[in-house]
């Protein structure tokens, strides 16, 4: 096995040689991304910041997101600003030197806040016995103002952040507090800020806005100077579609196309695995699900668009894809076609997609002779 290591090492540095496709890592804790660097990722294309808040922390969200008012809002926010400047800090040391995307919290609201029949069950029990605890009864009250029929289609990404005042402006505040830390420590860090399921030129503007605010701010009051690129993710065919407006306002695009697909196509991604697609790919409909390997005839002639229109309006927009489809063999070949500076992917899937933008800067090549 240690010739194999050492065989695989070898092969693995001359697709590095070859290859213009940068590979970097979806991560969101220290261990996963010190091991994404040991694997050989350039970076971090996809921080998911809601997976800071899965288990027992998941009530710091709910706390800002059901919050009664603005009093109790502003205590759930001041409680959650250390936590994450902490868990920021972390990420950062770790990968000190190279580029990390922090995205903005992305929850589908449904899989944060209690659920809505369970609770209803709980009081209803309680209410029988003839004890009623009001804590609960509130806690229903608000989570079926909030309750929606198609979560993933809601709620969720950007809008959140434009609807709950001060949760993107807290999470910002502590990517820029952590940072300067560092910086004043001699480090290297160097965040991206990433806005999700961003779909008008308007809700990238307010938060970008909203960033620039805040960089000035921690600048002010740390004596580091910070200059973060924001960017946002395109999954939405609108998006795409409106590419070269929302470039006006992005350094940079991220492709999510795991809600690309399920938005172009109406699948539901979450349904993916128990759904129909066995009997459409064995049947013949369809060759392969578009979840695994670009759509190149449909969500592909989006990120083409989305590619040709964001880089005419801005020549420096750095492109990448975070979905899925970065870690996929045929569709890493398409990315590089298409022109995108890197791709992320799990940390275990760093060393297969480094050999894949390798084969495709050699299989352009050979197309050119
Ligand atoms: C995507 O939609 O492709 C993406 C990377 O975001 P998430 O999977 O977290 O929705
Ligand atoms: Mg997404």
């Amino acid at each position: 096995t240690r010739e194999l290591v050492v065989a695989v090492d070898r092969l693995l540095t001359h697709a590095d040689d070859v290859r213009r496709l940068r590979v970097r890592a979806n991560a969101d804790t220290p261990q996963d991304a010190a091991r994404a660097r040991r694997l050989g990722a350039q970076g971090i294309g996809l921080c998911r910041t809601e997976h800071m808040f899965l288990g027992e922390r998941r009530v710091l969200v709910e706390r800002v997101v059901l919050a009664a008012d603005d009093g109790e809002r502003q205590a759930a926010l001041d409680a959650l600003l250390p936590v994450q400047r902490e868990d920021f800090v972390g990420l950062l040391h770790e990968m000190d030197g190279l580029p990390t995307t922090i995205r903005l919290l992305d929850p589908p609201l449904h899989e944060f806040l209690p659920d809505l029949t369970e609770l209803s069950v709980k009081v209803a029990l309680a209410a029988a016995r003839g004890e009623e605890d009001p804590h609960d009864v509130t806690l229903l009250g608000a989570v079926r103002r909030m309750h929606e029929a198609n979560p993933m289609l809601g709620l969720r990404g950007v809008r959140l952040g434009l609807v709950i005042p001060g949760l993107f402006a807290l999470q910002i505040r502590a990517v820029c507090e952590a940072t300067a830390r560092l910086l004043a420590q001699g480090a290297s860090p160097r965040p991206e800020i990433m806005v999700p399921l961003v779909g008008s030129v308007q809700e990238l503007r307010l938060v970008r806005e909203e960033a620039l605010r805040i960089m000035a701010e921690v600048s002010q009051e740390t004596g580091q100077q910070l200059d973060l690129p924001v960017g946002c993710m395109i999954e939405l065919p609108r998006a795409a579609l409106t590419a070269d407006r929302l470039a006006g306002e992005a350094q940079f695009f991220s492709f999510g196309t795991n809600d690309l697909t399920q938005t172009t196509w109406g699948f539901s991604r979450d349904d993916v695995e128990g759904a129909f697609f066995a009997q459409y790919t064995a049947n013949g409909v369809l060759a392969v699900s578009p979840f695994e390997t670009v759509d190149v005839r449909g969500v592909g002639r989006l990120v083409k668009i989305a590619v040709e229109e964001g880089r005419a309006a801005r020549p420096d927009l750095h492109l990448g894809v975070c979905g899925e489809h970065g870690g996929d063999p045929e569709s890493i070949r398409f990315f590089h076609q298409a022109g995108l500076d890197y791709v992320s992917c799990s940390p275990f899937r760093v060393p297969v997609a480094r050999l894949e933008a390798g084969r495709a800067a050699v299989s352009s090549l050979a197309d050119t002779r």
